[in-house]
């Protein structure tokens, strides 16, 4: 049982973030946060703009996901989501100016150009919030 592992994959349509044996995941879907250990009965889920986690015996490791899919298989969950990056390759000044650019724009523009800076500046956020917690300075 302590042996067996889960390959995860996790894709974007700017390439392959990261491939690994890991013991867990940790992933927001629409209905909350899950956690997924090998053998779990097999689901699909969208994802929510945030951190996902994942164990490995004594290493964890963190990522900021856009939105996606998690497609969970007994010994595999495969994410594939808009944008992802590890905690530790976000680049901080560039989320800081991305939040800045949403911001004004929010003040600024039309109704409908919101939805999209809104999403704009909660994947700042998000980023903002994982690089603080779980990059190692
Ligand atoms: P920006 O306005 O700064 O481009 P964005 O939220 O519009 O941010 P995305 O569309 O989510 O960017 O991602 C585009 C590409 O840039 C992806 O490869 C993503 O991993 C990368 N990326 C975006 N923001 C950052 C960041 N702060 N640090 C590292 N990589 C980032």
């Amino acid at each position: 049982m302590a042996d067996k592992k889960l390959t995860l994959d996790i894709v974007t349509p700017y390439g392959h973030v990261f491939t690994g044996e890991v013991d867990e995941v940790i992933a927001h879907g629409s209905e909350g946060e899950f956690g997924v250990l090998p053998d779990h009965i097999p689901f699909l889920t969208t994802l929510k703009v945030g951190m996902l986690a994942y164990k490995n015996g004594s290493e964890t490791g963190y990522f900021f996901v856009n939105w996606g899919y998690a497609e969970v298989g007994m010994d595999k969950v495969t994410i594939l989501a808009d944008s992802a990056e590890k905690a530790e390759d976000i680049d901080v000044e560039r989320a800081k100016e991305a939040k800045r650019r949403a911001e004004e724009k929010l003040r600024h523009e039309q109704m409908m150009e919101d939805a999209q800076e809104a999403a704009a500046l909660e994947r700042a956020i998000a980023r903002i919030q994982i690089a603080e917690k779980h990059q190692i300075r």
